[in-house]
């Protein structure tokens, strides 16, 4: 996965906004909306500076893609055009038989995309964990819980609210999903960061309770791209194991490795591999 220097280290990331750019003229053209050249070029552009900055071994180049995207989303989609782009905003669409906005963007991230770039949103976009990659606990220091049911629970209570919505006929749906977004952001935060300081595990609310991994898990282990170890390098030391976030088994190649629908692409992993095994 590693890419040494020269012109490969530009391949990965022109890839990846060459990939952008396709989605966004192909929906421009289907639409007809140039909104979409701006936003799916805006985000290419964002991850590709991301790669590029990781391939120039700079130390912060996740963080940035993370916060241009991230905040792009939260404040700018989110608050000021008050797209309900969490899924919530995704059950809406959907009911009301309307592809644009949140179930483009699911679409794209965290159906097909993951396809492709495994969870490269996780890694390189989400706003929820560009917050929860502030905190200490960067890399686990007690064993995984047994809560990943949890997320099945968050996904059916989402689905089961915007149904209610829809059965009630609340008036002002718009309005109702700008709320919705308000309150679900806030609980996201408070219940992330309050699950990260309980056990000591930045990612917990990204490992239990988010429900948009339930589209991003199965998906994601079909994944392109993916780190891959190359076993006759390895040595067994258990560094890439320690500082994985997510509690990837790391030394297994297969796409079947413990957790292995859960790794991030942060590269942590990579960098600690004294063997260059990764
Ligand atoms: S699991 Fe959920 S909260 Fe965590 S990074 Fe992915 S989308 Fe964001
Ligand atoms: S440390 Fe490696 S295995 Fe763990 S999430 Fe990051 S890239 Fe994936
Ligand atoms: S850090 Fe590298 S050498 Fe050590 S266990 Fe992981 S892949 Fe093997």
């Amino acid at each position: 996965m590693r890419e040494s220097g020269g012109i490969k280290q530009f391949v990965l990331p022109a890839m990846m906004w060459l990939i952008f750019e396709a989605v966004a003229v192909a929906l421009w053209l289907l639409t007809g909306e140039r909104f979409y050249v701006f936003n799916f070029s805006y985000i290419g552009t964002s991850v590709a500076a991301g790669i590029l900055l990781f391939q120039l071994r700079y130390q912060h180049a996740r963080r940035v893609a993370q916060f241009l995207v991230g905040t792009y989303m939260l404040v700018y989609l989110g608050l000021i055009c008050r797209e309900n782009m969490q899924i919530e905003g995704f059950w809406y669409y959907l009911f009301t038989g309307v592809f644009e906005a949140a179930t483009i963007h699911y679409a794209v991230a965290k159906i097909a995309g993951p396809l492709v770039f495994g969870r490269g949103w996780c890694g390189y976009a989400c706003w929820t964990a560009m917050i929860l990659d502030l905190l200490p606990y960067k890399m686990m220091q007690r064993p995984r819980k047994e809560w990943g049911w949890v997320r099945y629970l968050t996904f059916a209570l989402s689905f089961l609210f915007v149904s209610a919505l829809f059965l009630a006929g609340v008036n002002d749906m718009e309005r109702m999903m700008f709320l919705s977004f308000l309150i679900g952001n806030a609980l996201y935060y408070i219940i992330g960061i309050a699950l990260a300081f309980a056990l000591k595990d930045n990612r917990a609310f990204c490992k239990y309770i988010c429900p948009v991994a339930v589209f991003l898990k199965p998906m994601s282990y079909f994944s392109l791209l993916r780190v891959k170890c190359d076993e006759s390098k390895c040595i067994s030391c258990g560094r890439c194991r320690r500082v994985c976030p997510m509690d990837v088994d790391m030394t297994d190649p297969s796409r079947k490795r413990k957790n292995g629908t859960e790794c991030i692409l942060c590269h942590e992993c990579v960098k600690a591999c004294p063997e260059k095994a990764l």
